[in-house]
């Protein structure tokens, strides 16, 4: 079924759904985009802070410690020097030997080995070098000589000492006098510290400002720096005379005692923060790439149950416009798509109306299933024949209408007429069965100011006009017939509405007598319609409108009810009910019969069904199985309006049945003495013969009924009797009758 629709629908385009930029969808997928980058971001500024408070602490107190570190540095080599200088050996080898050799291997390599420093000397009373040690065998004798620096801490030290900075010592107050600084030495910044070289039993006593000066330097670049980056853990730490830096160094001013500074310990910084970053940033981008993997994931979820709740809508609104037998868009859908097409400017828009032909026929004889099997492959086959802007719908039922939005010229109104008459006259194959239907097609091209209904109205009219002029065929709307036809169409409308309601319909019954004693055997049940718009429509008019338009049924079923109540009501002996062919056409008639009878409680003996010529010919096998079951279980069967038509007597043969109504065109004539009452007399005699009794119909005159009573006719009709009566007039006259018998 999706592909009739597919195929019907391919012209019709999408619903517009507004014309905003971005749908739902991508504002979904941006307000995430940027959660995650927000997220990232936010932790990245928290996590970068958090990095640089913490290196930043780190790299302060590396700072401290090595600030402390380096002063420490300069209070340890006369400390150093101490364990050398506090000697009478030492007084003894360079005093009185000035013995080199002993300075060398006692004092200067053991203060080189030992404490690591760098040049050593020497210097007597009056400042002279008396021995030097470089440790890179430098010629270092002059620089000691000349260093201005050296001077004035030796200068320094000798007026500590004249201040009375040994005997200071010697009580025991103080540690051994000392002066130093850190200086560019040969070059090079280094830490030079004198102390007096002093008897350490006091025995030896040397003249105050005599004693001769022990000097050691200790290069701050070398393996000092090695020393402190070991100790403080300094990364790339090296010394810079101008200070300058790169960017992820950080230096420290080296001052001399002086406050200025020589120079500036370079290194790159601890950064714990840093490292600790770089060591877990596999595992935060690991986090992070998680964390937008959730997101895209409750996004997908998201959208995708998004996109299911369209499509469910989507799908809601697919199935409150499509029919569900054949797929195609249904009466309120079609109705839309009309009133679009209209409103749509300038052009014409053709309606088709069509409705198939004997369709109730085989819905009643094949069932339902067979039925539906019929309208989807008709459906199919119409669907074949559309151009993509055509749209086809189905009504309900066996109705379709196409819609010709940009109105047609002749030549495609009448191809496509065709086309559908070919696909509706084509045999369908219902499982088992063939069947045959035709089509029925009305048309109407819509006048500048047309309104829905009355494009669908002209296109009923016009549709009713095809089947009137024989069915499977079509018609185009045209004003002349229009009058005529739509007052017919107007009373389908206004009985339609009358079933509905039971307004307006009421039964009368005309009594029917016995030829000999003049009672009432029996009455003819006869529809009565007042519409109120119109007043009386003649049952000649409305019976064949409800054949027509398959309202006989619901009709003929609420008549046949009604009688049967009367008939029980009074206790009428006989009542006698039309049934149209259209009724013999349900193959379940009988059964609704027997239904009704039951019902009511009226024996199926006293009901009598009038039917005429023109329905026992055209009986169809199911009709005739009808007819006999009625007659087995009781039912009396009469041939209404006889001699109007063919009035064979084989068929009479036939075809049983119990009682013969003579028209009323012959009883008219029977007066005039023609040969009509002969031929009267001849179907009498003809119908006694094969024990079918006879009724005469129209019974005017007293001349006629006594002729009819010469005649043996068995039973009389008409207005010289009783005219149809309501129910409740039949039921006194009855009474009457009864107490006239009595
Ligand atoms: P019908 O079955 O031949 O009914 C007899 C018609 O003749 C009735 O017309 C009746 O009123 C009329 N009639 C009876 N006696 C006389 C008379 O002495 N003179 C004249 N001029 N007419 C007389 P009505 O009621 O107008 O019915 C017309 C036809 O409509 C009926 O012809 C019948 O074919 C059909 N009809 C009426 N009621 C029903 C119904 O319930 N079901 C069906 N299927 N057809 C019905
Ligand atoms: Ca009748
Ligand atoms: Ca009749």
């Amino acid at each position: 079924m999706a592909t009739i629709a597919a195929e019907a629908q391919a012209s019709i385009s999408a619903p517009k759904t507004g014309s905003r930029l971005i749908g739902p969808t991508g504002r979904v997928v941006i307000a995430s985009v940027l959660t995650v980058v927000g997220t990232v971001f936010l932790i990245g500024a928290v996590t970068m802070s958090a990095v640089q408070r913490v290196d930043g602490m780190a790299a302060a107190s590396q700072l401290r410690l090595l600030q402390s570190s380096i002063q420490e540095d300069l209070e340890k080599v006369p400390y150093d020097q101490e364990s050398v200088a506090i000697w009478d050996d030492a007084i003894q080898h360079a005093r009185t030997e000035k013995n080199v050799d002993w300075l060398e291997n006692n004092i200067g390599s053991w203060l080189a080995e030992y404490f690591k420093h760098d040049d050593i000397a020497v210097l007597n009373e009056s400042g002279a070098v008396i021995y030097s040690h470089s440790k890179d065998d430098d010629p270092v004798r002059d620089a000691f000589a000349n260093s201005d620096d050296l001077k004035r801490l030796v200068a320094d030290l000798r007026k500590q000492i004249s201040e009375g900075a040994l005997d200071k010592y010697e009580a025991g107050e103080t540690r051994l006098p000392s002066s130093a600084d850190r200086i560019i030495w040969r070059t090079r910044p280094a830490v030079v510290s004198v102390v007096p070289i002093v008897s350490d039993t006091k025995e030896i006593k040397q003249e105050r400002g005599s004693e001769f000066i022990l000097v050691s330097t200790r290069f701050i670049d070398g393996n000092f720096i090695s020393h402190e980056a070991t100790r403080h853990e300094l990364k790339d730490a090296r010394f810079s005379r101008g200070g300058d830096v790169a960017a992820d160094e950080q230096s420290l001013a080296i001052p001399n005692a002086a406050g200025s500074v020589i120079g500036y310990l370079v290194w790159t910084p601890v950064r714990p923060g840093g490292e600790f970053l770089s060591s877990m940033l596999p595992a935060l981008a690991g986090g992070l790439l998680a964390f937008a993997g959730l997101i895209a994931a409750l996004v997908y979820n998201l959208l995708t149950s998004y996109r299911r709740l369209q499509q469910s809508e989507h799908a809601a609104r697919y199935a409150s416009r499509h029919d569900v037998l054949t797929g195609l868009p249904n009466r309120g859908y079609f109705e839309e798509r009309l009133t679009e097409a209209l409103n749509q400017s300038g052009v014409s828009v053709g309606l088709f109306f069509l409705d198939l032909d004997r369709f109730k026929q085989v819905n009643d004889t094949l069932g339902h299933p067979a039925g539906d099997l019929l309208i989807q492959t008709f459906a199919r086959r119409l669907a074949k024949h559309l151009a993509p802007e055509e749209f086809l719908a189905r009504l309900g039922g066996d109705e379709f209408a196409i819609i010709l939005p940009r109105g047609s010229n002749q030549g495609r109104l009448d191809a496509l007429s065709q086309a559908i008459l070919t696909a509706a006259g084509t045999p369908f194959w219902l499982s088992t069965t063939q069947a045959m239907v035709g089509a029925s097609i009305g048309i109407a091209l819509s006048k500048p100011d047309d309104q829905p209904s009355d494009l669908t109205r002209k296109a009923d009219i016009a549709l009713y006009q095809a089947k009137n002029a024989g069915r499977h065929r079509w018609a185009v709307f045209d004003e002349d017939t229009n009058a005529e036809l739509a007052s017919r169409r107007q009373l389908e409308v206004d009985l339609r509405a009358a079933i509905k309601s039971g307004q307006g319909l009421s039964v009368f019954f005309q009594p029917i007598y016995d030829a000999a004693t003049q009672t009432i055997t029996g009455a003819e049940a006869l529809a009565r319609w007042d519409n109120p718009r119109v007043g009386k429509v003649s049952p000649v008019v409305f019976i064949d409108i409800a054949e027509d338009c398959g309202l006989i049924e619901p009709l003929g079923k609420w008549i046949l009810r009604e009688a049967c109540s009367v008939a029980v009501a009074t206790g009428i002996r006989s009542i006698s009910v039309n049934a149209a062919a259209a009724q013999f056409v349900n193959p379940n008639f009988a059964e609704t019969v027997f239904a009704v009878l039951e019902e009511t409680g009226l024996p199926p003996e006293r009901l009598e069904l009038e039917l005429t010529e023109r329905t026992l010919l055209d009986a169809s096998q199911t009709a005739k199985e009808s007819m006999h079951e009625l007659r087995r279980r009781g039912v009396k069967i009469s041939l209404d309006d006889f001699g109007t038509g063919y009035s064979s007597l084989s068929y009479l043969m036939q075809h049983k049945v119990d009682r013969l109504k003579i028209d009323r065109s012959f009883i008219t004539l029977i007066e005039a003495g023609g040969p009509a009452a002969s031929v009267v007399l001849a179907i009498i005699t003809m119908a006694h013969a094969m024990e079918i009794k006879v009724t005469a119909e129209g019974v005017e005159t007293t001349a006629q009924m006594e002729l009819l009573r010469l005649l043996s006719c068995d039973s009389l009709q008409g207005f010289y009797l009783s005219r149809p009566l309501p129910a409740s007039q039949l039921t006194s006259l009855l009474g009457m009758k009864t107490a006239a018998v009595a």
